[in-house]
């Protein structure tokens, strides 16, 4: 039976966070003034030839159908069907979508709303499970506490095509070299001690360490949820760094959830993050996808050239004596290459910037057979039953290489301009105060 949802439904929506959590509607940027009502564009004809092996996928009717099938085919056998939600795809009526528009306007960052208008043209939406909860029974009336983590790239390229310029990739993580452009366009006010090495470490010690630096500067990189609504973490912009006022909330908000005397329970809360990430060892799949981009930017933007049949700008614009031999072989190597080098580079590049989603809660001593997974905290002695998902699964549009390779280089031009100019501490920039 197919589901419907109509103006009256939408009532029963609740907007959550800069996703929506529980349905996924597709925006359109405002200043799009115009329109085709059917979307003939979903997969350009470059796109389609890329994965051409995925017959639905590139026959998509809509975007949401293509994200769908993009996740369910591609990224789901990849990081493990257990831990990924592909959705559902809802017929909506035109009503549904305007009124959940109206909600949702006055609940969003105002930035965000001037960015984008929900598109009310769609019959479609995606609807998924709401990651920061447990599926709700009869027996299941405890609270629920979940953590959103961005990890961002968890390893240092090592590609041959990264030139001699750029050699500082090989040893500073992407992360952090953003952390500076973004403190120099203003976009954060303080640099993020976190680093996403330590996260994927596997080490128990470096992990705790990473979820205690994303806990002091959270920027949009960590936010935890009680039984679904946003307690720790901003909501779109992120924030910056944690204040005694919000630490001061967030110990209190972890009064029904973490067993522990006032002043302690936020570092068991963190101490239950970092075993589960450290225990799941959920990242390490993650890690693997990421690893799919094994050229890095300076490989692939020569492939995705090939692909589209247009003159290389890169190429173009080194001049004869820096035109090496490597760059120039690249032009020269079969299509199929082309499309699997460029393919793998998107598909790590979804990995790069998903999210984790892990959710606890509370094991009753009556839980017997539980289907989650558990957890013991051994500074409160409690157990938790506890899921990962992986959220925020996009499928990357092709003609993003170049915007990739812009913004590798312009993060990198203003890494080495703020390292000339300030003190490098081995490979790591102290700022000055
Ligand atoms: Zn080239």
């Amino acid at each position: 039976m197919e589901i419907k949802l109509e103006q009256k439904d939408a009532a029963d929506w609740i907007y959550r966070g800069e996703d929506w959590k529980v349905m996924r509607i597709q925006k359109v940027a405002s200043n799009s003034s115009s329109r085709c009502l059917v979307d003939h564009t979903v997969l350009t004809e470059h796109e389609r030839l890329l994965w051409r092996e995925l017959e639905e996928l590139i026959s998509s009717p809509t975007k949401e159908s293509a994200e769908l099938l993009y996740v369910q085919h591609v990224i789901s056998p990849l990081l493990g069907p257990e831990h990924v939600d592909a959705g559902t795809h809802v017929l909506v009526s035109r009503e549904f979508l305007e009124s959940i528009e109206k909600k949702v306007i006055c609940q969003r960052p105002a930035w965000r709303v001037d960015a984008a208008k929900i598109d009310t043209q769609r019959n479609f939406v995606l609807l998924m499970s709401d990651h920061s909860l447990f599926p709700s029974g009869i027996l299941n009336v405890g609270p629920c506490i979940s953590v959103e983590i961005k990890p961002k790239c968890g390893f240092l390229p090592s590609s041959r095509f990264i030139a001699e310029r750029n050699v500082i990739k090989r040893s500073a993580t992407r992360f952090r070299m953003h952390q500076v452009l973004k403190l120099h366009e203003r976009e954060i006010s303080e640099l993020s001690q976190y680093d996403p090495l330590d996260i994927f470490s596997g080490s128990k010690e470096r992990i705790h360490k990473a979820i205690n630096d994303l806990y002091n500067t959270p920027q949009n990189n960590f936010r935890v949820f009680l039984n679904g609504s946003i307690i720790f973490g901003g909501l779109g912009g992120g924030t910056n760094k944690t204040s005694c006022v919000i630490e001061k909330a967030f110990e209190d908000a972890l009064k029904g959830v973490i067993q522990a005397d006032d002043g302690l329970r936020t570092r068991s809360f963190i101490e239950l993050v970092a075993e589960t990430v450290y225990s799941s060892r959920v990242l390490d799949r993650l890690l693997e996808v990421q690893k799919l981009d094994n050229f890095d930017i300076e490989g692939a933007i020569h492939a995705y050239y090939n692909i589209i049949s247009q003159p290389c700008m890169v190429c173009s614009e080194l001049d004869e004596a820096r035109l090496q031999p490597r760059y120039a072989s690249l032009h020269s190597i079969p299509l199929d290459e082309s499309l699997k080098m460029v393919k793998d580079y998107l598909i790590a590049a979804t990995a790069k910037d998903c999210s984790l989603m892990i959710s606890f809660k509370p094991r009753e001593d009556t839980d017997f057979g539980s289907p989650y997974s558990s957890i013991y905290l051994k500074s409160t002695n409690q157990n938790f039953d506890y899921k990962v998902n992986f959220i925020d699964l996009d499928l990357k549009p092709l003609n993003k290489m170049e915007t990739y390779y812009e913004k590798d280089k312009k993060i990198l031009n203003s890494y080495v301009q703020a390292a000339e100019t300030k003190h490098m501490k081995g490979d790591t920039l102290v700022m000055e105060a």
